[in-house]
């Protein structure tokens, strides 16, 4: 979307009818263009009524993200952060993955307001409404090597269950290795890539995707059971808030998990598991398929089945998980 269509939501926040003529005249441009530039606001999940005679409505009032309240959602913790928020991004991880190798500091984060290529694991996509979810990347520096972050997928669905659990969502249950569900459906993901050495030092672009209230646009782009804050509280968080909110739990674990590892959270992780003790089917990289019972995961975060020929570890990388209904 361009600069200028982000210039007219951002007056039309209020979801009040603004006449096209009072928009072009508060932006000195003409009608036409004002028109022209809330032509594409469909593209971005956005409801938007357009009325003759009484002008452009948004179907709901929109929140946009603020550096101060960001900040002050995050207290004594903000300056262990280096926040940019920016309108749009093809892939806030893209973005933060460049400003990482040209040397942007630990705790540089990029939250975008609309991001319109938003990847998930091999290829996949995460969709999101302009306004209603949070996406952001967080950059987080390690002196250890590449191998010690096999487990950090995890450690971050730790953060995201502490943080909207803190905002009242109840009943959440973690998918290994980096999915965050209510009651079977995706509330949140996790995309993390990493660089560095095997002896260290190494760093990670931790992308986060969280659903506070999705559109029916987006919903229809979904192609499994997705869910959002709104519909499980029926409270639209404040955005800024909840930014804060979770970057603050992500300090927080982060801390652990580089004292201690992924060993410092596995208790709490295995306890919300939504398969721990449950069968399931892998599915590897080569299209085969393993099938056996979740014992738990290793302090690397590595998934531990048992299955006829014995006991299986299976590290994070490629590998997806589903339910198995017949047991074994
Ligand atoms: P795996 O079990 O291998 O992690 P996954 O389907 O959860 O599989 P991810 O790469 O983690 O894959 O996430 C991408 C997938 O998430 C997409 O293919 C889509 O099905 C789903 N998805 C995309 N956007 C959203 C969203 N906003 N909310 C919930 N789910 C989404």
């Amino acid at each position: 979307m361009k600069p200028l269509t982000f210039a007219v939501l951002r007056m039309l926040a209020d979801g009040e009818f603004h006449s096209g003529e009072d928009l072009a005249h508060k932006l000195n441009i003409s009608r036409a263009t004002i028109w022209n530039a809330l032509k594409e606001v469909d593209e971005a999940g956005l409801a938007l009524y357009k009325i003759r005679g009484r002008g452009y409505r948004l179907a709901e009032p929109m929140q946009w993200l603020d550096r101060t309240k960001i900040a002050s959602a995050l207290g004594a913790q903000a300056n262990r952060f280096n926040l940019e928020l920016i309108d749009c991004a093809d892939s806030t991880n893209t973005l933060l993955m460049q400003k990482a190798a040209l040397g942007a500091v630990p705790g540089s984060v990029i939250a975008a307001e609309l991001q319109t290529h938003g990847r998930g694991r091999r290829g996949r996509s995460w969709h999101a409404n302009l306004g209603g979810a949070l996406i952001f990347s967080l950059l987080w520096r390690f002196n250890q090597g590449v191998g010690f972050l096999s487990g950090l997928s995890l450690a971050v669905g730790v953060a995201l269950l502490r943080a909207l659990k803190s905002l009242g969502v109840d009943g959440m249950a973690l998918k290994w290795p980096n999915d965050l569900l209510h009651h079977d459906c995706k509330l949140a993901g996790i995309l993390i890539e990493v660089q560095g050495d095997v002896l260290g030092p190494s760093f990670a672009v931790i992308g986060i995707g969280i659903n506070l209230k999705l559109s029916e646009q987006i919903r229809n782009h979904i192609d499994q059971p997705a869910t959002d804050v709104y519909s499980i509280t029926g409270i639209m968080p404040d955005r800024n808030q909840a930014l804060g909110c979770v970057l603050g739990h992500m300090a927080q674990v982060l801390d652990i998990f580089v004292a201690r590892g992924f060993g410092g959270l596995r208790a709490e992780w295995v306890e919300h598991h939504v398969y721990h003790n449950k069968n399931v089917r892998i599915m590897l990289p080569d299209n085969a398929a393993e099938e056996g019972l979740v014992t738990g995961v290793d302090n690397e975060g590595a998934l531990l089945l048992k299955t006829r020929s014995g006991e299986r570890r299976y590290s994070t990388g490629e590998i997806s998980l589903r339910a198995e209904p017949r047991s074994l």
